[in-house]
């Protein structure tokens, strides 16, 4: 008996041993997600022709769809199109869609196809082929008992670029569009404080619409899902921004630096960095954004103090005196970079990072912040006492989001910061 159930089998001995980490389980089940679908079943096997024939008779005949995943490519481990077709009671067969492309992908690269490329072109008879735009490995779907079977390869970036071709094809099958979600990026709020002020709020909350909630560092996803394209949807998005407008980036795949470089673009600025104790974390978090160039003028690292007074023009005085933690010294290492650079605005961090360096006046964790633009400075002290790459990651988000809001012309000391500066 055929059910509606979507399972997924991850294939790999790399995935049983712990040197490889599954991702590409929760890749596909977001992609599913967006068409209102989840994983009924998913199973993880090493690449033992035994249990991944056991399990592909299992599935067969009963989930309505089975995406399996790795054992696409030219080696001998990789035996998804053989089992594939032993399930299907067809042979392998070279196919011609599946040919094209690997002589294509040979052809684009210069190279003559050998056996172990054209191996890939080996599919089960009667499958159709689901393009990779980025590799050699094509996936396939085909019907055995009911059960549609749709293969895609283990490489994280290859398993990307088809899952829109994966989608149409489920969604054909199993429908979909009948789910309506926002996905809406915040920075700087816990998810109970967000919670705790919806509650509270007056306006209620339309029950259709499921609220969720994904912590991601150094971001917090929210999700508003509703049953079909409801307007409650849009109302919920308006409350949000009513309670919690300016920890908003935006929505989708918005990132603090992508919201930061569409808020630059939007007024025409550009920005600088002078940074320590990131170690050039902020520089390289807005340069990751594609369009950076536009926006972003420069990077300082500067590490050493001598280097804060020769590149940045730090007074050495202030250096001895104040220590380089400390406001004078990140006010001057901002003056410096934006004088440099002839950005309009930028940011200067200061700080312990740990796990060594800290004192009793100035214990592990702390950091000065300096942030604005020669005539608006505002600097912050705050101590966030977590471990090193935690603490570059705090420091490096907060960094683009106060100059985010210092171009928004939002509260310039944020909530998150007025609970913990001291
Ligand atoms: P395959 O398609 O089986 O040749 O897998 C190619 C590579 O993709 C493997 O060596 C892994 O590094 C990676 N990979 C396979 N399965 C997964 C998975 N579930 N999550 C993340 N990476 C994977
Ligand atoms: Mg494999």
């Amino acid at each position: 008996m055929i059910s509606t159930d979507i399972h997924l089998l991850l294939t790999g001995d790399e995935l049983m041993s712990g040197d490889t980490v599954d991702t590409n389980s929760s890749m596909i089940a977001q992609a599913l997600a967006e068409w209102g679908h989840s994983v009924a079943e998913k199973m993880t096997l090493g690449d033992d022709r035994a249990r991944l024939v056991s399990a592909l008779r299992r599935a067969t005949g009963s989930a309505r769809i089975l995406i399996m995943n790795g054992g696409l490519g030219p080696t001998q481990d990789d035996l998804t199109a053989e089992l594939v077709a032993a399930a299907a009671g067809v042979a392998l067969v070279i196919n011609a869609d599946a040919e094209k492309h690997v002589r294509d992908w040979c052809a684009a690269r210069s190279i003559e196809p050998n056996d172990a490329n054209l191996k890939q072109a080996w599919l089960p008879k009667g499958a159709e082929i689901v393009r990779n735009p980025r590799g050699s490995a094509v996936g396939f779907a085909i019907e055995v008992d009911g059960t549609l079977i749709i293969t895609t390869p283990g490489v994280p970036g290859e398993l990307q670029a088809m899952l829109p071709e994966v989608s149409d094809r489920i969604v054909s099958i199993v429908g979909g569009g009948g789910v309506h979600r926002v996905r809406v990026q915040t920075f700087g709020i816990g998810e109970s404080t967000a919670q705790a002020l919806i509650d509270a709020d007056a306006e209620p909350w339309p029950p259709e619409v499921v609220l969720g909630f994904r912590a991601g560092m150094p971001q917090l996803e929210i999700k508003l899902t509703a049953a079909s394209a409801s307007p409650d949807v849009d109302r919920c998005r308006q409350i949000l921004e009513r309670l919690i407008g300016d920890h908003i980036l935006g929505e989708a795949d918005t990132t603090l630096a992508s919201a930061l470089q569409q808020v630059l673009r939007d007024q025409g600025k550009k920005m600088v960095t002078a940074e320590s104790c990131t170690g050039g974390l902020i520089a390289a978090m807005m340069t990751a954004e594609p369009g950076s160039s536009t926006v972003f003028e420069a990077g300082f690292v500067t590490y050493a103090n001598s280097i804060k007074h020769s590149v940045l023009g730090v007074d050495q005085m202030t250096l001895e005196s104040e220590g380089a933690v400390s406001e004078p010294v990140v006010r001057q290492m901002l003056s410096g970079a934006l004088a440099r650079s002839g950005a309009d605005i930028g940011i200067a961090v200061s700080g312990i990072a740990g796990p060594d360096g800290g004192t009793t006046a100035k214990p592990v964790g702390t950091v000065w912040l300096a942030w604005g633009t020669q005539d608006t400075m505002h600097t912050l002290r705050t101590v966030l006492p977590t471990d090193r790459a935690m603490f570059q990651q705090l420091v490096a988000a907060a960094g683009l989001d106060l100059i985010r809001r210092q171009l928004l012309g939002l509260a310039t000391i944020p909530h998150y910061f007025s609970r913990r500066a001291i």
